[in-house]
């Protein structure tokens, strides 16, 4: 098997046979000739060249049997869950769900006469009793946001098997440099590629990948949902991921450095970094995870967390995560405002806590701006 690096670079490319350029051809067409074709070929169809070329690096990247790219990753999710639920069925979530995905849950598979429950804890045996005669799935997300809490990935998929269920995770806080959940068992891995497989900030995009027999459904699903990406960003997804490996090693251990830095600092209450030594699931993270990723969240003490993130000079309040940039962000004002105080009480989420995405950038500099910040 190839290293990562090398699949980063070289998995799906598509061969420029008439000039001999070492990129991918852009192939922009909508229209596509279908007489002697096996299956007519369109965008919304998820086979045009440059889509195929670009799932069968996911894959790889995987180490999948199938990949496919969306037009974001709530798409990707959402496919996937329709593609395997239905009336009458039952899905278990793990909490702390990214906000889309519980917004999703919670506001339309009842709809569809689809019950489900939300786990109170992400303990498998805590999974194992919500299971009934009608569950169909079980969908994880590890390391989770804001606060980087980890389920046991291996014995969720070992859970399924034995119950003969799908299971599903989102792999968008690690990425598969630093874990990759089908080896574990799992079998629907998901990316919002927005993050770090695009990781520069400027692609909205999705990925999946799977075995054959799932990928054959949950294609038939998108095709109906029409989440599919368009050739020139497939290209520039393509291109990112080249860099993929480079980008999240920097990131993780800037972010091990600086999560480390920052519980040794009088004024932080808490540091949720699956690679301290006293985060509650270290050893399942170690177990499960090659890195520990460029994610961290942190809870000041005395310090007004608005002024801190106006002090911050290098490091910007903006959404979103996995970019060359490092950025922060309050996720009480952000991505969990909608919750009740009540619900983010109960998970944790404190108006002081702050998310931090580790960028590319000198270590040193981030750790100078948060301390002047502080
Ligand atoms: C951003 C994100 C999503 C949703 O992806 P979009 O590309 O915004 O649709 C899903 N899961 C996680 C963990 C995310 O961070």
């Amino acid at each position: 098997m190839k290293s990562l690096k090398t699949t980063c670079v070289h998995a799906g490319t598509i061969k420029d046979e008439k000039n001999g350029g070492v990129n991918s051809p852009i192939y922009t067409s909508t229209s596509y000739a279908y007489l002697d074709a096996e299956e007519a070929v369109y965008p919304r169809y998820y086979n045009i060249p440059n889509s195929e070329a670009l799932g069968e690096k996911i894959a790889a990247l995987e180490m999948a049997e199938k990949g496919m790219v969306f037009s974001s990753g709530m798409a990707a999710i959402t496919s996937a869950l329709l593609a395997f639920l239905e009336k009458g069925d039952h899905a278990i979530f793990q909490t702390g769900l990214y906000g889309g995905t519980f917004h999703f849950v919670s506001a339309e598979l009842e709809r569809f006469g689809i019950a489900y429950d939300i786990a109170a804890d992400n303990n498998v045996e805590t999974f194992e009793k919500l299971i009934r005669d009608n569950t169909k799935l079980v969908y994880i997300e590890t390391p989770s946001n804001p606060l980087l809490k980890i389920t046991d990935i291996a014995a969720t998929a070992k859970l399924a098997r034995k119950h003969g269920i799908i299971s599903m995770i989102d792999n968008t806080f690690a990425s598969p440099v630093n874990q990759t959940p089908l080896r574990q068992g799992i079998d629907v891995t998901i990316h919002s590629a927005t993050k770090y497989l695009g990781g520069h900030s400027d692609i909205c995009a999705g990925a999946l990948a799977c075995n054959e027999e799932n990928f054959i459904r949950i294609r038939s699903m998108a095709r109906s949902l029409g989440g599919s990406l368009n050739a020139q960003d497939v290209y520039l997804l393509e291109r990112s991921i080249k860099t993929l490996v480079l980008r999240v090693e920097q990131q993780s251990a800037n972010a091990g450095i600086l999560a480390e830095r920052l519980s040794g600092l009088e004024e932080i209450l808490k540091v949720h970094y699956p690679g301290l030594p006293d985060h509650p699931e270290h050893e399942t993270a170690r177990a499960q995870m090659n890195g520990f990723g460029g994610m961290l969240s942190f809870e000041l003490k005395n310090t007004d967390p608005v002024k801190f993130q106006r002090n911050l000079q290098l490091i910007r309040p903006t959404v979103s995560l996995g970019g060359l940039d490092t950025i922060i962000c309050s996720p009480t004002m952000t991505s969990h405002r909608h919750l009740s105080t009540e619900d983010r009480i109960r998970e944790g989420i404190s108006d002081n806590l702050l998310r931090l995405s580790v960028g590319i950038e000198d270590v040193d500099d981030l750790w100078a701006d948060l301390k002047q910040a502080i």
